[in-house]
């Protein structure tokens, strides 16, 4: 059994781990006002304690504990060193961890982690080598090869987000312009989308939202395409252009043996990753004579982080 521990924006996601899957799990909210991460971390250390003494485990009796964790780690110190998402910087998690627990730790990326949770019991199980890429609210990226992370030799790298796909193209958070992010995330679909509706009044994204372009999201958008509205095929047409350049580049790199697509935009499961397929497929370098990877949606879904993390230790 290994303990699998996922810290996100809302909340903190506890699951006790095997090779199957999660076999038993504890929720934490993030969101209380004023919360120091030391009183977070005590929490999570408190749930952990709660979730094995339910299934009448001992940490002893475990093989290790992961932690996910959004921005930026120093996994070898064990230090999240910056997460806007939580409000971090420079937090020794493991250190701290490890004086409630003796057992063998780790940390990792939050995308980094999903992306060992689908090579696990997901969608590249069986597989050495995978790169996932979460398209919610930015463009996250994992990247496996032979069974484990590789986020380069310095602090900060794979940040297949921001990968400029678009010279001059639209600014981005980084600094740069044109970065995937700004063309491929769940919100840089609907804003695309929200642009042209309120433009295009005569369209059937426009009726079925009743012209109230903050209910524009990436179902409707999809929703409307299927069902034959000119400008949200226009509207999905340039996004699965503009990912599948991303996918393509990222290929041209790894050339991993499979492309998981996950984050909201992946709910669209076959008709996104068909679509993209195609369009990859021509884009590979070596063409018919390299091998090109099956692109396909995460089957873990939210759970892939806690996955991951449960088998960040002693990999
Ligand atoms: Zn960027």
């Amino acid at each position: 059994m290994r303990i699998g521990v996922d810290i996100g924006g809302m909340s903190v996601k506890i699951g006790l781990v095997e090779r199957q899957g999660i076999v038993s799990r504890e929720v934490i909210k993030t969101d209380s006002d004023g919360q120091t991460p030391y009183e977070l971390i005590e929490k999570i250390a408190d749930a952990v304690e709660l979730l094995l003494h339910k299934n009448m485990l001992t940490a002893g009796a475990c093989d290790g504990l992961g932690i996910a964790c959004p921005g930026t780690v120093d996994a070898e110190s064990g230090t999240v060193t910056y997460s806007n998402n939580i409000g971090w910087e420079n937090v020794p998690i493991l250190g701290l961890l490890q004086q409630r627990f003796n057992i063998l730790m780790a940390l990792a990326n939050d995308a980094d982690a999903a992306a060992l949770g689908e090579v696990i019991c997901g969608a590249a199980k069986g597989k050495n080598s995978a790169v996932l890429l979460t398209l919610g609210t930015g463009v996250g990226g994992g990247v496996i090869l032979n069974k484990k992370i590789f986020s380069g030799f310095l602090r900060g790298g794979c940040e297949l987000g921001h990968m400029v796909i678009e010279r001059n193209g639209k600014e981005c958070t980084c600094g740069r312009k044109g970065c995937l992010e700004m063309y491929a995330s769940a919100t840089a679909l609907m804003n695309r989308a929200r642009e042209l509706t309120e433009k295009n009044p005569n369209t059937l994204l426009h009726k079925m939202t009743g012209g109230i372009l903050s209910d524009i999201d990436g179902k409707i958008i999809f929703e409307a395409a299927k069902k034959g509205d000119a400008l949200a095929n226009e509207v999905v047409d340039r996004y699965l252009e503009d990912l599948s350049i991303g996918i393509a580049n990222i290929i041209n790199i790894f050339r991993p043996e499979i492309i998981i697509l996950g984050g909201g935009v992946s709910a669209q499961k076959k008709y996104l990753t068909d679509q993209l397929q195609k369009r990859v497929d021509k884009m590979c370098f070596g063409g018919v004579h390299g091998e090109i990877p099956s692109i396909v949606t995460s089957v873990l879904g939210n759970d892939a982080g806690i996955i991951g993390a449960a088998y960040l230790a002693g990999m």
